[in-house]
């Protein structure tokens, strides 16, 4: 496998970065994980812009323009005859003496981008029997928002869910269900009212909710931004999760608690197939 890093496209087992590097140091630095499927990229434009708001919050320059990290981006795949991938970009402060406050000068950022092939259809066979996911408690920072590599609180949690044989782990906060480690938290009410956290700083504005918020729309089906208890999304008809990796996920239990009788439900696959269609143009 290639890696893209600071200019250069390498065997992965050697790409490297400084051991001062801000991100290796502080954790000071943002990423994307963007889904291509037939050597097109899913909701590319969300992405990019979610990276350049990222990065405008820790006042991090980007290293290079669209077009370039689109071009590496392609090129990475290329390089690994890769049609259907995760593309991971990483980009980070740079290398500096160790010192918490940006460094003096500004350093040039690094650039990471990497790419791991993606099985659509192995994600359709989970799709079709669903996951399940444990809750844990939300303590992350206040700028869940922000995409930074910092995600200790995500890996416990996510820790905690393997360990428990669940796939995924539901942060709570205040008794509210925030989002998942890595991915978006939705339920389908009695009333079949979608609902998902409001895009506040508590959570990370997926690119997959933003747009399957609007395929939901475009059906004519009611979404509702909104905070809701574990113990709400234990009522719930359905449960689901959405992400890059996992577009949208059907979750058939919750601490073990069977969630619309363990199955995948309706209308998570309606927007899974609904968000597919959307984003492969067919
Ligand atoms: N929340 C968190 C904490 C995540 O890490 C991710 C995955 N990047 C998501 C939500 C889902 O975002 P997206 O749909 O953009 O992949």
């Amino acid at each position: 496998r290639i890696a893209y890093v600071n200019g250069a496209y390498v065997p992965l087992a050697e790409a490297a970065v400084n051991v001062e590097d801000r991100g290796y140091q502080f954790a000071d630095g943002v990423y994307e994980v963007c889904l291509v499927v037939g050597g097109r990229f899913w909701d590319e434009e969300g992405h990019l812009d979610r990276l350049d708001r990222s990065l405008a919050a820790l006042e991090i320059a980007p290293p290079v323009g669209r077009r370039a990290l689109r071009l590496i981006a392609s090129e990475v795949l290329r390089r690994n005859r890769l049609r259907d991938a995760l593309v991971y970009i990483q980009i980070t402060r740079g290398v500096a003496a160790r010192n918490h406050a940006f460094p003096m000068r500004p350093v040039p950022p690094s650039l990471v981008v990497t790419a791991k092939r993606f099985d659509l259809e192995k994600s359709e066979r989970l799709a079709a029997i669903g996951v399940s996911v444990v809750t844990a408690p939300d303590i992350r920072w206040g700028r869940a928002d922000i995409k930074s590599v910092s995600l200790l609180p995500n890996v416990l949690a996510k820790q905690a869910a393997a360990k428990a044989g669940a796939t995924e782990a539901w942060l709570v906060r205040d008794g509210k269900v925030t989002e998942g480690a890595s991915s978006n938290a939705w339920i389908v009410t009695e009333a079949g009212e979608i609902v998902t956290h409001p895009a506040t700083h508590e959570i990370l504005s997926g690119i997959t909710r933003r747009t399957v918020i609007d395929c939901a729309e475009a059906l004519q089906l009611k979404v509702v931004e909104r905070p809701f208890s574990a113990a709400e999304a234990l009522r719930a008809q359905e449960a689901f999760l959405t992400s890059a990796t996992n577009l949208v996920m059907p979750v058939v239990a919750i601490d073990g608690r069977k969630i619309g009788g363990g199955r995948p439900g309706p209308m998570a696959r309606r927007l899974r197939e609904a968000y597919i269609r959307h984003c492969a143009g067919r």
